[in-house]
């Protein structure tokens, strides 16, 4: 739900946060894999943070400020600052490294109210992000696994091609022209070590650092920018971020930049669009509705659906005094994968009779059998 309360900054309801936590678990999925470390750090930050990390110079435009009696505050508009005191806090030693810390981090951009755009274009949003810290020869073997955490993650969700592109140093940025040139080769290696097609993107770059962009197209054509992974070796020296050498002698981390989905909150509008609003059962955030034909079966729908919510089933139930063929037609509109019509035969046997969206008349299972059956596709 979008208010003119809160231009661009999208309200979430049930159905839609269930959706967001859905695709939030894929995500968490590829950090276990991966050995991330995950962490959450403050929205507001002291203002004297942005002006060391840089964003003040290139990016104080797009964020919001406030004041505190004599204290001046940002809202963040990207994650990194955070994820950088975390570090800092503590000694590391070659041996963590890399150090890989993710956080699903809230962010908030003031873009121009004429390029909102629904789901697709917002001031606040959650980034799936992360920040590893690691040598300059652990790069090459960090930037192929995010490449293939975000192959292994867009196939999940139904997307094959997946376009790639680098892009280079922009106008406004930080760094000398030998640590761009260095950060660019890097990235341009780690691609040609995977043999991996991509096309040049000059002047694109983020402000600290070149980057790489992962792009999808959904099913009605239109390409999407995603993932992106954003080497730096910037934000490192500003924070003054080092580690313990294998020499014992103090060294500086690289720093890369990564986020596998960008916005969850894009992605979600992307998938609703890609679906049109019809989502496979894994991911559909209710499974199926139980529909009593009448009200005196009202109560042992109740518990049809009690008991499919204990086994793990997302399900709805429509007990309204409405004729059952209502009821189907407002649950066709509803999109659910399934529908359980319940009536005197299947209050009497234990069942309900199923009805798949996708394989039509399915017949009377068991309350059991119908959970496992849900539990088998979305295994699948
Ligand atoms: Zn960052």
């Amino acid at each position: 739900m979008l208010r003119p309360e809160a231009p661009g900054m999208p309200f979430w309801l049930p159905n839609g946060t269930t959706l967001l936590h859905l695709i939030e678990d894929e995500v968490r999925d590829q950090l276990r894999k991966r050995d991330y470390k995950e962490i959450a750090t403050p929205q507001v930050l002291d203002e004297g943070l942005w002006h060391r990390s840089g964003h003040w110079d290139n990016y104080k435009d797009e964020m919001y400020f406030m004041q505190d009696d004599d204290k001046r505050y940002a809202l963040r508009p990207m994650n990194c600052p955070g994820a950088c005191l975390v570090y800092g806090s503590d000694r590391h030693s070659y041996r963590e490294l890399p150090l890989r810390l993710a956080e699903f981090g809230r962010v908030s951009r003031n873009e121009r109210e004429g390029v909102l755009h629904g789901l697709l274009r917002v001031r606040a949003f959650t980034q799936d992000d992360a920040h590893v810290y690691c040598t300059e020869d652990q790069i090459t073997a960090e930037v192929a696994s995010i490449c293939e955490a975000i192959d292994e993650l867009y196939a999940r969700f139904g997307f094959d091609d997946v376009k790639v592109e680098l892009s280079t140093r922009p106008d406004k940025s930080m760094g000398s022209e030998e640590q761009w040139a260095k950060a660019e080769a890097a990235l341009a290696e780690a691609l040609g070590s995977q043999d991996r097609e991509y096309e040049l993107n000059p002047g694109d770059g983020a402000f600290y650092g070149p980057k790489i962009d992962f792009h999808i197209t959904d099913a009605l054509g239109r390409s999407w920018q995603c993932g992106t992974c954003q080497l730096d070796f910037q934000m490192p020296e500003r924070f003054d971020l080092s580690y313990t050498g294998a020499d014992d002698a103090a060294h500086r981390p690289v720093m890369i930049h990564r986020a596998l989905l960008g916005s969850m909150e894009r992605f979600a509008g992307i998938l609703i669009e890609h679906y049109a609003g019809r989502f496979p059962t894994w991911l559909a955030p209710v499974q199926a509705i139980v529909l009593p034909i009448s009200d005196r079966h009202n109560e042992y729908a109740r518990r049809a659906h009690d008991e499919l919510r204990d086994l793990g089933v997302r399900v709805a139930i429509d007990d309204r005094s409405e004729s059952v063929g209502r009821k189907i037609r407002d649950a066709s509109l509803g999109r659910y994968p399934y529908m359980l019509v319940v009536g005197d035969r299947e209050q009497e046997n234990g069942g309900v009779a199923v009805r798949s969206h996708a394989d039509g008349d399915v017949g009377e299972l068991s309350v059991a059998e119908f959970a496992d059956r849900i539990a088998k596709e979305t295994a699948s």
